[in-house]
Parts: C-alpha cells; sequence; structure tokens
C-alpha cells in the first residue's frame, strides 16, 4: 500500500504534468465506489479547467482548479497516477504486470479497464491517467468552498510534525504511544512502518502510555519520523508492499529498515533479538533493549 512517501513521490512526479495545464477531456471507467463523485458530475466539473496546484496531505493528493474546486486522489492499495508518455511495464504494480502479456509489457501501457480516469489536455501533450487494479482508491471533487470532513479532521502532515505537537497531544492520554502516531487527526500520514522505525530511533517502546513520554523524548520521536519520511521520499518510496513508483524506479528503504518486519532478526545496534507485538490493533517491531 502507498504510504506517505510514495504519495509524496508521486506528487513530485505527477506535478508538472498537471499544473497549468487544461484539461481538454476525462473519460472514466463506469460509476462506482470508486467515484464519490459521480463520473458525469465529475467530467462535466473538470472539463474546461485548468490544475493551479498539486498538494498532499497525509496520503491525500489535493490538487486545486482554477475555478476554487479541489480534486481530491486518495491511491487506496494500488492506485497509481502517471502519464501516457512515460509508461513502462515496471511502472505497474508486480499484480499488474502479471495480468499482461510478455509483448504487451514491452509496447508499454495502454488503457485498460482499470484505468479510471483518463485525462486529455488542450495543449495535445501527454494524457494523465490513474489506473487502480483493486479499486481502493477514492476520486472526489470537492466544488468551490466545499469542505469535506474527513479532510478537515486530518492534523498536521506527518512530515511537518514537531517536539510541541507530539507533547501536547499526548498529555494525560493512558494510549500507547505507537496509537496516538497513527492516529490520522493528530499527525496525518503516518504509517505502521513509520511508526515503528521512528519510536526505535527515539528509544520509545510503542506500547508505552503516550501520557508517560516526556517532552524530549517526543522531541526525538518527532525528528526521527520526518527523518525516515523524508528518506524515504529521496529514495523513491518503498518497497516493502508491491507498490511501484509512477515512473517505475523502485525505491530503497527496505533495505534500511531497522526493527520494521525484523521480528526474530538481531537489532542493529545491540545485537538482541527485535519482538513483534501487536500494539493499536497493529503488528508493533521493537528491540526490548533500545527502546524503553
Ligand atoms: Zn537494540
Amino acid at each position: 500500500m502507498p504510504e506517505l512517501p510514495e504519495v509524496e513521490v508521486t506528487r513530485r512526479r505527477i506535478e508538472s504534468l498537471l499544473i497549468g495545464r487544461k484539461i481538454a477531456s476525462l473519460r472514466t471507467t463506469r460509476d462506482s465506489y470508486f467515484f464519490v463523485t459521480p463520473t458525469a458530475r465529475l467530467r462535466a466539473g473538470l472539463r474546461g479547467r485548468t490544475f493551479s496546484t498539486l498538494e498532499r496531505r497525509g496520503k491525500y493528493l489535493i490538487a486545486h482548479l482554477d475555478d476554487g474546486a479541489r480534486l481530491v486522489i486518495h491511491l487506496g492499495m494500488t492506485g497509481q497516477l502517471f502519464s501516457s508518455a512515460a509508461v513502462g511495464p515496471r511502472l505497474l504494480s508486480a499484480t499488474a504486470r502479471a495480468s499482461l502479456t510478455p509483448a504487451e509489457q514491452r509496447r508499454g501501457f495502454r488503457p485498460d479497464e482499470h484505468t479510471h480516469l483518463r485525462f486529455a489536455f488542450a495543449d495535445a501533450g501527454p494524457e494523465v491517467y490513474m489506473r487502480d487494479v483493486r479499486k481502493f482508491g477514492k476520486v472526489l471533487l470537492l466544488p468551490p468552498g466545499q469542505s469535506h470532513p474527513r479532510l478537515d479532521l486530518l492534523g498536521e502532515d506527518a512530515l511537518g510534525v514537531s517536539e510541541e505537537l507530539l507533547f501536547s497531544a499526548t498529555r494525560k492520554k493512558k494510549a500507547a504511544i505507537k496509537a496516538v502516531l497513527l492516529d490520522q487527526s493528530v499527525i496525518a500520514g503516518c504509517g505502521n512502518i513509520y511508526a515503528d522505525e521512528s519510536l526505535f530511533i527515539a528509544g520509545v517502546r510503542p506500547g508505552r502510555a503516550a501520557g508517560r513520554v516526556r517532552r524530549a523524548e517526543c522531541g526525538r520521536i518527532a525528528e526521527a519520523l520526518r527523518g525516515v519520511l523524508e528518506r524515504s521520499i529521496e529514495t523513491g518510496g518503498s518497497t516493502i508492499s508491491d507498490y511501484v513508483a509512477p515512473d517505475g524506479v523502485e525505491g530503497a528503504y527496505q533495505d534500511e529498515r531497522r526493527v520494521y518486519a525484523r521480528d526474530g532478526e538481531p537489532c542493529r545496534e545491540c545485537g538482541t533479538e527485535i519482538r513483534k507485538k501487536v500494539v493499536a490493533q497493529r503488528g508493533t517491531h521493537y528491540c526490548p533493549t533500545c527502546q524503553r
């Protein structure tokens, strides 16, 4: 599943293909749960509009249009946004690759039944596609001035998390510190992998009551979280799932994991066996020696 770094990598790579371009037409697949906004309204609302900016909040991509409307996209499990001009077999997820014959893989990608959005532009340049094989993604068009509860409830983006924010969000909380990190209304976009990795770097046990995490430790967790996310963005996102970044370059983060999915292996710092247990309903990895 794409995590914040992959969504940010997608944003950076797709931005120049959208910004300043006027939409000539949009083709969609049939109405389904994928389209929070019915396809007829989506097509009518976007035709003739120009993309002005592309931002990310947590794992949501928000494309702003010249009339003040916002196109909100969530990539779900297998959603990918890419250019019709820059396609190749490695662009596609392992699942998608398996569904193409070798000949189809060589000639590149052609829109298929999983290609739910196809933007054509007035400049007749490359089209932009959104493909989603498992279809857990979501697309929503917010008319000018309209807000959305799910977006409004999102906390600070994980790349901007600070000691102060974490300290005030954790006071008097009995829930595990990891549960607070995963709470999207506190920090938007901190996934399971990044919670485990940053708690290890900060030396804090995932199951410790949030209210008992000291200010300096909140500072270390915030710094570690920003650090692992930035490092993952730099390396093109994660390859922990079968998700592949839009230009097909596979991420290198996997090799740098300190605890995530390393249960039973020795800690890289102290040699103690990394443990796994359930914290905040999620499989959680930690070193019983390095983390207190
Ligand atoms: Zn250790």
